[in-house]
């Protein structure tokens, strides 16, 4: 199977990506394995909502992002390898075939060092380590991406939220050759 965007993780950061990317008609598939730090928040800094449980939150957004087509597998992403012009996410019960990839893997960069993706020391209260991306979510390695916590955000589910639509905006930018805006508008 072939998406156009795999993303790593299904977080604030990850769901939120994946939600723009699928409405915007993105093949889109996201690798979760259920280790978000938002499940263990209480939420009442958040804008448009007035207070929320973080697993509320996790799950609100997978469903946002599959209502839009994003497919969700709960597995472990183990490795990222380029072959020819696409990456193959391989995870613990299968492998998936995608253009661009954004990890968006909270606290975690177990990933970096096998997929050639560099790290460096994380600024944030209690965030050890990111990945390497510059201000528009790219790593070194082109169609590699790092979004929310990972990529080094202040840690507010706000922020790593929009972080994840920042970087999506990003990649459906690159994948149709021009500058993409999502805006609905008032049903009449
Ligand atoms: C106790 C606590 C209280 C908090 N309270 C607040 C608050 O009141 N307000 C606020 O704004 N923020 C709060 N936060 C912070 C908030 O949870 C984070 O800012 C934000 O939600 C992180 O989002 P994220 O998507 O970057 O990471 P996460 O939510 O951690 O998501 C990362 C996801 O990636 C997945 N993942 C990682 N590696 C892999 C892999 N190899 N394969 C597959 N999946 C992978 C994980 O399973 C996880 O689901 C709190 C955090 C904690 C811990």
């Amino acid at each position: 199977m072939s998406y156009d965007v795999a993303i790593i993780g299904a977080g604030p950061a990850g769901a939120s990506a994946a939600l723009f990317t699928a409405k915007a008609g993105k093949k889109t598939v996201v690798i979760d394995n259920d280790q978000s730090i938002t499940k263990r928040a209480w939420v009442e800094n958040h804008y448009g909502v007035t207070e929320i449980s973080g697993p509320d939150l996790v799950e609100i957004g997978k469903k946002q992002a599959a209502k839009f087509g994003a497919e969700l597998v709960q597995s472990k992403a183990v490795n990222v390898k380029k072959t020819g012009d696409v990456f193959q996410v391989e995870t613990e019960n299968g492998t998936y075939e995608a253009k661009h990839v954004i990890l968006a893997t909270g606290v975690s960069v177990e990933l970096a060092e096998k997929i050639g993706v560099s790290t460096k020391p994380g600024t944030e209260p209690r965030i050890k380590t990111v990945f390497e991306a510059d201000s528009d979510g790219k790593t070194a390695v082109p169609g590699i991406w790092a979004a929310g916590t990972a990529a080094g955000v202040s840690v507010h589910t706000i922020i790593t939220a929009g972080d994840g639509a920042k970087v999506a905006i990003n990649v459906i930018s690159e994948l149709n050759g021009e500058r993409y805006v999502d805006h609905d508008v008032i049903k009449g």
